[in-house]
Parts: C-alpha cells; sequence; structure tokens
C-alpha cells in the first residue's frame, strides 16, 4: 500500500485500444490496485488531426468491457486548453519559454553548419537558434529554455532499471507549442500529470525516450516528478511497436479475459490461477497480487 497513489492510463483516440494499448491499460491498473490506489483515464486528445471520431467513446468501451473501470470520470487533454496556456505563460514570464521561428529546413541547415550528420530518423537537437531572440523571423513554436551547462539527467525506471540522459545536448530546447498552435504532448502530459497529483506514471515503453524530458519541464515548472514503469512493447508482423499501420487490430470485445490474458503474458504476470468457469472479476482479482508478487522481485 502506498499512500496516495495516483495512476493513470492516457490513450490517444486514434483509434480503438489493440492488443499493445491494452498492455499499458492493464500494467497501469493493476498497479494502482496493488497499491490500493486511485487509477485514472485521461483522453489525450490534443494532437487533433490525429485523432479519429468516436475512438475515445469507444476505448472507455472496451476497458469498461474489460473491467478497468476509473476511480473518477475521464478528462480529455481537448478542455485542457486554459491549463496549458497559464503553464506556458508563467515559463515565459520566468525567462524559461522563448517563440521560435526555425522551420525543420532551417533546423537541419543550423545542424549542418555545426557539422552535426543528419539521420533521417534520428532525433534533432535543437541548436538553440532562436533562444536569443527571433533574427527577423516570425514565431512559429514555443521552446523550454533548459539549462545547457546541465549534468545528464539520471533516472531509474521500476522494469528498465537505472537510465540517463543529456536532455541539453541530445534533445535542446523542447517544444511547448507546436508551430500549428496545438499544445506539444510534453507540456500537456507534464501540467496534467501534476494536476491530477499522479504519483506513479506506467505506460509502454516506446515513452520511455520522452520522460527524462518530461522531468526536465517538472522542475522548470516546480511540480513532482513522479516514478516511471515502461512496460513490453507488442510487437507488430514488421518488428516495430504494434500498431494501427502494422497490422494492429481493434480488442475483440467477445472475449475480454482472452486478451487481458495475452497482455498478461506480454506483462510476464505469473499465470492467474481460475480454471474454465473464471468470470473476468475472478481473474482481475488474482491478477492483482500475482502484480504485486511480480514487481517485488527486482527486475525479472
Ligand atoms: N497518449 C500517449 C499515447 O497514447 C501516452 C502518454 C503517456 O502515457 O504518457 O501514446
Amino acid at each position: 500500500m502506498t499512500a496516495g497513489y495516483v495512476g493513470r492510463f492516457a490513450p490517444s483516440p486514434t483509434g480503438p485500444l489493440h492488443a499493445g494499448s491494452l498492455v499499458a491499460a492493464l500494467a497501469s491498473w493493476l498497479d494502482a490496485r496493488a497499491h490500493a490506489g486511485r487509477w485514472l483515464v485521461r483522453i489525450e486528445d490534443v494532437d487533433r488531426p490525429r485523432c479519429v471520431g468516436g475512438a475515445d467513446t469507444l476505448i472507455l468501451q472496451q476497458l469498461a468491457s474489460c473491467g478497468l473501470l476509473p476511480d473518477a470520470p475521464p478528462w480529455w487533454q481537448s478542455q485542457r486548453d486554459a491549463a496549458y496556456a497559464r503553464a506556458l505563460d508563467g515559463l515565459v514570464a520566468r525567462g524559461l519559454a522563448y517563440p521560435c521561428g526555425c522551420t525543420r529546413r532551417d533546423i537541419d541547415a543550423a545542424l549542418a553548419a555545426r557539422g552535426v550528420p543528419h539521420a533521417r530518423f534520428a532525433e534533432r537537437p535543437y541548436p538553440g537558434t532562436c533562444r536569443d531572440g527571433l533574427h527577423g523571423k516570425p514565431p512559429r513554436a514555443w521552446r523550454l529554455r533548459t539549462a545547457d551547462d546541465a549534468a545528464p539527467l539520471h533516472w531509474t525506471d521500476r522494469r528498465l532499471g537505472p537510465r540517463s540522459q543529456h536532455v541539453a545536448l541530445e534533445v535542446g530546447d523542447v517544444v511547448l507549442r507546436r508551430a500549428d498552435g496545438l499544445w506539444a504532448y510534453q507540456l500537456a502530459v507534464v501540467v496534467d500529470d501534476a494536476a491530477q497529483g499522479v504519483t506513479h506514471v506506467v505506460r509502454g515503453e516506446d515513452l520511455a525516450d520522452n520522460t527524462p524530458r518530461q522531468i526536465v519541464l517538472q522542475q522548470a515548472l516546480g511540480v513532482a516528478t513522479p516514478r516511471y514503469l515502461h512496460t513490453p512493447l507488442v510487437l507488430g508482423d514488421d518488428g516495430a511497436k504494434l500498431s494501427k499501420q502494422n497490422g494492429a487490430s481493434a480488442l475483440d470485445l467477445a472475449d475480454p479475459l482472452a486478451a487481458l490474458r495475452a497482455a498478461a503474458h506480454v506483462l510476464g504476470l505469473p499465470e492467474v490461477r481460475g480454471g474454465p468457469g473464471t468470470t473476468l472479476a475472478d481473474w482481475l482479482a488474482g491478477a492483482v497480487p500475482a502484480w504485486a508478487g511480480m514487481m517485488r522481485t527486482p527486475n525479472p
């Protein structure tokens, strides 16, 4: 039992839940229950062009049919503009955020001029061009002014162990508000985790690399850093993270127990006892102590 534990599942409504997203949903629910904590659901619909109409309702129905019911009404990030604007304004007032007029092409050119090779899918650290002003360009995005003398950031993931990243060198000044006017995922997630009092983040391993930049932003905003646990990914036929693009199909609501069992297998959960007549509720009740036992074993 952890006093005041608050966990959350934060799906982007870009489509229905699939086998991969259920793993993160189940893990975050199990961890909250194993800590006798609260479990929240937040619909992350800030990236509106990528959202699919009705996917939010469908996701909530899918969770409910798996017996994963939030302890409070869900939040929608599309209703949180005022909170994100307040956070950005506060950073601007303290000199910790600045407008940036760079296009992608400007960034590539500045990096090339510094001899940084251009790797197509690699992260391109922002070279800091607009830190000292817009150089006559119109403002496009807003960025966080990351302390460039900072040492690498060390953090410990509950499954992956100790990790580190030098955010200033490897990422550069994080985008808080995008050139298209939309709030950046990093800002929305950090503001909302803090506003909802989230103490434990449990989510897919594809997001592990975002954690250090979220911690840097938490420090700039003066909010607490939750504990993090990143869950194994389900891979598609092409070896990449399962997604709509590589064949993930929506969960089969006709057999939620089978879907939960498959997700538990990905998590490495020990077999939950219960023969043929096992109900969903029985299985979930048995899965909570199985999770608690597994988490007591260091890095299985
Ligand atoms: N909305 C993000 C996603 O669906 C997850 C964000 C998070 O858990 O921090 O990939």
